[in-house]
């Protein structure tokens, strides 16, 4: 298994992480790709993913679109430019649109679409968080159409709105919200669409099954999640796990 979303990065991790990574392999969670989400921690990001031996992306979370200056876009060219030949850069992300947050709409999409492309420039896939912008957001990645597709991750929408990401290219990240009993339209959406569809995510640290509020997330919750698509889609869970693994790899190219 791969956790395609774990901030493995972030503070919450810095007293165990090493032990966590040891537990993730133990149980079959071989590696994780790392999202970015502002400039400040873009080192700490590299740093982590390398020694550790995950993945990540390089871009601007929306909650930070009124962060990046002119000097963001520069460094992000130029550390695309040095990172593109090394294995573990993936994507680029996470970057979108989030109309719950008080980051100015405006400068979300213009942060998101300048990403866009970069995602074209660079030939990688997108890490996309969306909330209520999902009518944008298809229309960004329609008009822009960068190749190499990505990820709306955390998704939680109906079968009708993933469908349309789906039949543009793009996969649907499933992750923790899917244990919970009050996700409905998450699961029939999980229950009805292709299985090529999805791939795995946690959103470690965050995303907490079950709305525990100060419970931390980690990717050792992977097997659950694994084994809920297994009983929506009423297939085995080796056959699920075997298509995840697919799907990401392919993905990501990794
Ligand atoms: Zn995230």
């Amino acid at each position: 298994m791969i956790d395609s979303h774990a901030h493995l990065d972030f503070p919450d991790f810095d007293g165990d992480r090493k032990e966590l990574l040891q537990q993730m392999r133990s149980v079959g969670i071989q590696s994780a790709i790392i999202p970015a989400v502002d400039e400040a921690h873009w080192p700490k990001l590299i740093e982590v993913a390398e020694r550790f031996n995950c993945f990540y992306s390089l871009g601007v979370h929306p909650w930070y679109a009124e962060d990046a200056t002119d000097a963001t876009w520069l460094s992000l060219q130029a550390l695309l430019r040095q990172h593109k030949e090394r294995s573990g850069l993936v994507a680029i992300g996470e970057c979108g649109l989030d109309k719950l947050h008080k980051s100015n709409f405006i400068t979300q999409m213009s942060v998101f679409e300048a990403q866009i492309e970069l995602a074209c420039e660079f030939d990688l896939p997108l890490i996309i968080h969306a909330v209520r912008a999902h009518e944008e957001i298809l229309k960004s990645l329609k008009s822009l159409s960068p190749s190499r597709r990505g990820v709306i991750h955390g998704f939680y929408g109906s079968p009708q709105l993933a469908a349309q990401y789906v039949n543009l290219g793009y996969k649907i990240g499933v992750g923790g919200l899917l244990l919970n009993d009050n996700a409905p339209k998450l699961q029939l959406t999980v229950a009805e669409l292709p299985i090529e569809s999805f791939v795995l995510e946690t959103d470690s640290p965050a995303m907490a099954p079950k709305n525990s509020q100060n419970i931390r997330n980690t990717p050792l919750i992977l097997p659950d999640i694994l084994q809920k698509i297994a009983n929506l889609q009423k297939k085995s869970a080796v056959l699920i796990s075997e298509q995840m693994f697919s799907n990401v790899t392919q993905l990501f190219d990794l």
